[in-house]
């Protein structure tokens, strides 16, 4: 029996190309291991969105490298993922103790690779870009019994000025509306409940089939499949974002009223040296929708702080964008130089003290937003979708349509027994304390 491990780094797409690739493996004979020492192939499916994400696998392999080099260590190594596609055979270079390179667009070839790795052969890649293929699999070991991720579409044709995915990731192609329902009612069949769409821009879908579903229509559909109670997708591009997305959410309870659309900077002029293709009023304009919506929609976005250029009066068009629109959180970050980008070869970078500082007062801006927003539900019931028990705290973890996390008490099971759990159960429950990060409250009913 051969067997190997993995760690994932980074985002949800990576999580899920992970749980193809041992999938894979598994159906190659493999048996996964939970420790690297334990394992003969030690595999790591890396991030390059930012350098300190590149930096993470570097250090993984280093501490290998003693071990070897001289000769202590049977093991075989391989980068996977962005990091791979990013420095493809100079890897090899910086740690020669590595011998399979492949980038996420030639997962599909897994299966010839092993081969030539299994052949003994120390220098296998996997580096080609040039693909019109997505990496669909019948074999995907899914982590979560419950909530299953599905890749609708892979890479990327936008060119923002500080993003590499469209050099990691290779160009955008989607999967056939008919594959994506296949799989979402496969999922079904197997009990799974929630669904969450996946790609670089999901928003961006174009299916490929004579069927010719754009983005709303595929969403909807996929909201229709018997047993499937959630719907959810991830990441939404604001200049793809059509107004038939929020009519499909108004329309269809199934699809969960929260969206994530990184607005990256509240500047127009920032917004043009970042090539992101909208103005902050297109932006606003896709806001006004969801505002209006049949229904209370959560707002979600991702911010860069310090993009080359950023003046004081630019970032504080950030901040009264954020104080205009209330988002329900958000992921800040602060601007990282990234190989082959258009904005390396701009002049004006902005000192890392200074991108901290600016960091600190929208993070404590929206610290205070957050906890408005969510004091606005003590009173509610909300269903929870159940994710686990937190046996420090002593309550179970929900997690509602808008995806806020509720922990919470039950009556009539308050913790977890023999045979007996929560998770994977939709239960009511009452909010009755609200922080920036969460709320809390109790059940009073079993809904199902
Ligand atoms: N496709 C999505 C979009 O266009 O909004 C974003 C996907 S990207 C993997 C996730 C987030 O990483 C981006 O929204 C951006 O905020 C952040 N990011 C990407 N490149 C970055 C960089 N060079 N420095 C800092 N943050 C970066
Ligand atoms: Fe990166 Fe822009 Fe593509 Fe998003 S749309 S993945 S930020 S290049």
């Amino acid at each position: 029996m051969k067997t190997f491990y993995i760690e994932t780094f980074g985002c949800q797409m990576n999580a899920h190309d992970s749980e193809k690739v041992v999938g894979t493996l598994v159906e190659k004979g493999y048996q996964q291991m939970a420790k690297p020492e334990d394992a003969e192939l030690v595999l790591y499916n890396t991030c390059s969105i930012r350098d300190k994400a590149e930096q993470k696998v570097f250090h993984r392999l280093q501490q290998f490298k003693y071990a070897a080099k001289n000769g202590h260590s049977k093991k075989t190594f391989g980068v996977l993922g962005c990091v791979a596609q990013q420095e493809g055979e100079r890897i090899f270079e910086r740690a020669p103790h590595v011998s399979l390179v492949v980038g996420s667009a030639s997962y599909t070839k897994l299966p010839e690779l092993l081969i030539q790795l299994e052949a003994g052969n120390q220098r296998v890649t996997g580096l080609s870009l040039d693909t019109n293929e997505t990496f669909d699999t019948p074999f995907t070991r899914r982590d979560n019994p419950h909530r299953a991720y599905l890749t609708i579409i892979e890479g990327c044709d936008k060119a923002c000025a500080y993003c590499v995915v469209p050099f990691t990731r290779g160009p955008e192609r989607s999967r056939t509306s008919e594959s994506v329902l296949r799989e979402m009612q496969s999922l079904a069949g197997s009990g799974y409940t929630e669904v969450q769409l996946l790609g670089q821009n999901v928003n961006s879908y174009r299916d490929p089939s004579p069927a010719g579903l754009d983005f709303a229509r595929l969403l909807a559909a996929t909201g229709e499949i018997a047993g499937i109670r959630r719907v959810r997708f991830t990441t939404s591009h604001p200049r793809d974002f059509g107004r038939s997305i929020v009519d499909a959410i108004g329309e269809q309870p199934t699809l969960c009223n929260h969206v994530h659309l990184p607005v990256q900077s509240g500047s127009s002029a920032v917004l043009e040296r970042m090539q992101r293709l909208y103005t902050r009023d297109d932006y606003m304009r896709r806001i006004e929708w969801m505002k209006n919506a049949k229904r209370d929609i959560a707002i979600t976005t991702d911010i860069i702080v310090g993009f080359p250029g950023e003046t004081e009066a630019d970032f504080n068009r950030t901040i009264d964008l954020i104080d205009e629109i209330e988002y329900d959180s958000m992921f800040i970050f602060k601007y990282s130089k990234r190989p082959n980008t258009s904005a390396l070869a701009y002049e004006d970078h902005i000192p890392e003290d200074e991108k901290t500082r600016r960091f600190m007062i929208l993070q404590e801006r929206q610290r205070v937003i957050q906890m408005r927003r969510n004091g606005k539900y003590v009173g509610r019931t909300e269903e929870v979708h159940v994710e686990g028990y937190n046996l420090a705290t002593g309550q179970w973890i929900g997690r509602t349509s808008q995806n806020k996390t509720l922990n919470f008490h039950d009556v009539e099971l308050p913790a977890p027994v023999e045979g007996r759990t929560l998770t994977g159960q939709y239960l009511d429950v009452l909010v009755t304390r609200a922080g920036p990060n969460s709320l809390a409250g109790h059940t009073q009913t079993l809904l199902q």
